[in-house]
């Protein structure tokens, strides 16, 4: 019985299961290419495979380098890659695995191909292949190499690894059909000459199996029993049958399954765009807080359920699509709201003098982290005393309608404190506003109002002499237009602010690092380890409370 509430997936693992086309095993993989940082592209398709594999009794996810390519890859990826995927909540134990240590083995499912007729070496040069390949309305030319007899490919080909020839000068390719409608089956190219040193095998190979040969080899090696890739490489299935088929592995024989790869507007998730952005410093490398990168989500203080519980939002389909940046942000906002304390910060200090309130007293008032609908609970000291800061933005003297925060006479709530009144504005000589003289009304405590007063208007606020000084900064999405046609004109320039005088209440500044707030009325906050390091408190903006990005494009008449 087919359980319709799994995704097609699940299903098709349900019903092998059923068959016992496997047995009883479940054994996935996820095989990135390590010329480059993971992103939450690459983030789905964890979920999906280590997923599976810990829905099944016995399942296994393999961790594979999918590493045949010497010219982009390196021991950084490789390494940046492992700690993602641990971040992410994926244990891999010992099932690390590098296709490059398959390469003798697939140089003799190669040379097998050439003994059986199924491959020959092609002296082609690539635009050559290319244009004989023919298009996908006209057939394919044989290339004049295609009849060489076995003998003579056997001795090209291991003239191949012996590095006698330079790059380009020969191909092995495998003989199918020039004339197949599906165009990876004329006759494709299984290996290249590169010489190039390859980041483990150093230069033990001049000669790389290309992706096709290598992929479906290795799952085989492995044992993996659903091999399961993007959209993109449906066309390649086929070849990925051929090659077993005609390399006679033994059955049962890994399966390729399709689904549609995450896409997400406002930013990039292919690799060579993110490399562009980081070889070209729009950005500060490849963890850089605003980078779709797993390590820049996961610096700019995101966490690995936020990201889960959107993968899992946006589900398993068959057909490709573009998902919202705004959903990712909601998902993200979702988990911090009932797990980020509520604290004060103000990140553009205007002073405040509360002219009624003794000099040098300090009041300490019980402030509660959390709302009454969050589970957590816990509150801390926080003190009040004559002089605070408040919001630069929170106090106008041209108030437009509907305006509910400080005016010149007008009256406001500090947030679990007071309601205060604005009795005199002091400015510099050019009108700039220096600061304020307020009263307070003792009879207006947060909890314990006996006033009778309404006022409409809350803001947030710290004091002045046991607030600490702190570095904000306000991330925003990468790109300011949905897709991306070229950096120059696409990147968002405003994706970071940095505020180097913002002033925080004391119990943030005594919170470890790592720790994540809601700063009232202003966004969620990580305070980043890397930078505490350095001696200095920085917090990154994770997100804003609410989606600003639509009203700013409003504003622009967009
Ligand atoms: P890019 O297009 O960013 O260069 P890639 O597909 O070349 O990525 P790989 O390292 O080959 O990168 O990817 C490893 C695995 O992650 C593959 O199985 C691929 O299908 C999957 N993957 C890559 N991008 C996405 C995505 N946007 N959504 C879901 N899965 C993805
Ligand atoms: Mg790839």
């Amino acid at each position: 019985m087919t359980d319709k509430s799994k995704d097609f997936l699940r299903q098709i693992i349900d019903q092998d299961l059923e068959k016992g086309t496997y047995g009883n095993r479940v054994v996935t993989r996820f095989p990135p290419e390590p010329n480059g940082y993971l992103h939450i592209g690459h983030a789905k398709s964890v979920f999906i495979n280590f997923g599976i594999a810990a829905d099944y009794p016995g399942g296994v996810c393999h961790l594979r380098m999918d590493d045949s390519d010497p010219t982009k890859e390196n021991y950084e990826y490789v390494e940046a890659i492992k700690r993602d995927i641990k971040w992410l909540g994926f244990d891999r134990g010992d099932k690390l695995f590098f296709a490059s240590d398959y390469f003798e083995k697939l140089y003799e499912y190669a040379e097998f191909l050439v003994k059986k007729g199924k491959a020959y070496v092609c002296s082609l040069p690539e635009d050559e292949i290319r244009e004989h390949r023919g298009t996908v309305t006209q057939p394919g030319r044989p290339c004049p190499y295609r009849d060489r007899s076995v003998e003579e490919n056997l001795e090209l080909f291991s003239g191949m690894r012996a590095g006698e020839f330079k790059d380009g000068e020969y191909v092995l390719r495998a003989k199918i059909d020039l004339a197949n409608p599906n165009m990876k089956m004329r006759d494709p190219v299984l290996y290249r000459i590169r010489h190039t040193e390859h980041y483990r095998q150093g230069n033990k190979w001049c000669i790389y199996p290309m992706y096709d040969f290598t992929h479906c080899l290795s799952d085989y090696i492995e044992g993996i029993t659903h091999s399961i890739c993007t959209l993109e490489f449906e066309n390649n299935r086929e070849l990925y049958d051929w090659i077993l088929e005609e390399c006679e592995v033994r059955k049962p024989r890994p399966c390729q399954y399709e689904f549609a790869r995450l896409n997400l507007n406002y930013t990039v998730m292919s690799k060579r765009l993110l490399l562009e952005l980081v070889e070209k410093k729009y950005v500060n490398g490849w963890d850089d807080p605003r980078m779709p990168t797993i390590s820049g989500l996961r610096q700019r203080g995101v966490t690995p359920e936020a990201v889960k519980n959107f993968c899992e939002s946006v589900g398993i389909a068959k057909a490709n699509s573009v998902v919202d940046y705004a959903q990712f942000e909601h998902y993200i906002r979702d988990d911090l709201n009932t797990k980020a304390p509520r604290v004060l910060c103000v990140l553009r200090p205007l002073k405040v003098v509360i002219e009624n309130f003794p000099e040098g007293k300090t009041q300490m008032l019980d402030a509660p982290y959390y709302p009454h609908d969050v589970p957590l609970t816990g509150s801390r000291d926080l003190p009040f005393s004559r002089e605070i800061y408040i919001e630069r933005d929170d106090f106008t003297q041209n108030p437009p309608k509907g305006f509910f925060r400080l005016k010149p006479g007008g009256e406001v709530r500090l947030r679990h404190a007071y309601i205060i009144k604005c009795e005199k504005v002091i400015t510099d000589e050019n009108g700039g506003i220096i600061e304020l003289r307020c009263t307070y009304d003792p009879a207006t405590k947060s909890g314990q109002d006996t006033s009778g007063k309404k006022v409409k208007g809350t803001i947030h606020w710290v004091s002045a002499c046991h607030a600490g000084n702190i570095e904000v900064r306000l991330y925003d999405r990468l790109l300011k237009n949905e897709t991306l046609e070229n950096l120059e004109n696409d990147v968002n320039e405003n994706s970071l602010k940095i505020l180097t005088d913002c002033r925080a209440e004391p119990s943030v500044l005594k919170s470890p690092p790592g720790s994540r707030f809601q700063f009232e009325r202003t966004g969620y906050f990580y305070l980043c380890p890397q930078e505490y390091e350095r001696g200095k408190p920085v917090f990154n903006r994770i997100v804003t409370l609410r989606d600003s990005w639509s009203k700013i494009l409003k504003k622009q008449g967009g």
